[in-house]
């Protein structure tokens, strides 16, 4: 006797509570559910990671960190209410899965995206954008809201039962906890929780760097997410690092034309100023790393190394109201 075949779905999986849903609904009715996730210097798979660990679902994790950048410095259908460009984030993601689907076979790609639930990203139209831009919207299925969209493919060729898809929409979250009740899901992130790019800080600070070097590469944006971060008059980039992890990671990571300051004060922050060997550049950065440093105002020596070589220079400390204008 022929068995029917499984139908294979790749699905967006991030962590939130929609994603393990629409995993669940799927498997519900027998398709066999890989997830996806990805990575960025703005966001992780640990999270996707333990929600496949709770589904018992095999999870593959795709780095996308050159090309999500590109897109995010012109992302074509504009940013959210921080530097989140959420439409072209998702379009990127699901033409990734098709693309995956295409070359490994599966029949279904699929996301917990849910009609109305977000008025930027998840609106009709989005949603319609978002398929249409990701070359995939023949097979882009999103079980939580199907039977409110028009049936796809799979629904049509009797690949995935549309009548046990479902009909949620809207910001309301209380369908979806009485389904995670169902499924048996106990933990799951906030949605957008653990992107930094829905951060207001440092998206405040992403910009700034845009604004500044357009040309901007993954490691300037890494660079982000440690230390404080000052401007110059110059242009120079001034990053004090706040704790002991943070001065060995400024330490490891102080690139070519880069100067290291330290100060002999120990426990003491590291200052790493880039863009710049001007010397009033040098001097007003050693001048932030004594006044971090915290001598009680006196002059503090430190040592400067730039491409693995040393000198030494004594500083006064700025006052904080002096050097406060260059915070990003
Ligand atoms: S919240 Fe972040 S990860 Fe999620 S779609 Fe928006 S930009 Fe992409």
């Amino acid at each position: 006797m022929n068995e029917k075949r499984k139908t294979r779905a790749i699905s967006l999986l991030s962590g939130g509570l929609d994603s393990l849903l629409a995993i669940c609904v799927l498997r519900e009715q027998g398709v066999s559910v890989t997830g996806l996730t990805f990575t960025t210097p703005f966001f992780g798979s640990k999270h996707a990671e333990a929600a496949a660990v709770q589904l018992d679902c095999e999870v593959m994790i795709l780095d996308i960190t050159d090309e999500h950048l590109e897109m995010l410095k012109r992302p074509p259908h504009g940013y959210g209410k921080c530097m989140n460009p959420c439409i072209d984030c998702h379009a990127m993601m699901i033409e990734k899965a098709g693309e995956i689907a295409k070359r490994d076979g599966y029949d279904v790609v699929a996301t917990g995206e849910v009609l109305g639930e977000r008025p930027m990203s998840q609106n009709r139209q989005s949603l319609d954008t978002v398929a249409k831009d990701s070359g995939c919207a023949d097979i882009l299925l999103r079980p939580l809201s199907a039977k409110l969209l028009e049936p796809t493919r799979p629904e049509i060729e009797g690949l995935v039962d549309r009548e046990r898809l479902l009909d949620i929409q809207g910001r309301s979250r209380k369908p979806q906890m009485e389904l995670a009740k169902k499924y048996g899901i106990k933990s799951y992130v906030q949605p957008a929780g653990g992107c930094l790019l829905t951060d207001p800080a440092f998206s405040a600070r992403l910009k700034e760097l845009l604004d500044h070097n357009p040309g901007a590469v993954a490691d300037d944006v890494r660079m982000l997410r440690l230390g404080r971060h000052f401007r110059l008059k110059s242009g120079a980039k001034v990053v004090v690092g706040r704790n002991e992890k943070e001065n060995d990671a400024l330490t490891e990571r102080v690139g070519e034309n880069g100067i290291l300051i330290t100060s002999d004060i120990t426990p003491g922050p590291v200052v790493y100023l880039m863009d710049s060997a001007a010397g009033s550049d040098v001097d007003m950065a050693a001048r932030i790393c004594a006044s971090y440093a915290d001598n009680g105002g006196n002059e503090i020596d430190m040592e400067l190394s730039m491409n693995g070589e040393r000198s030494r220079i004594r500083s006064t400390p700025v006052t904080r109201d002096e050097f406060v204008e260059f915070r990003i």
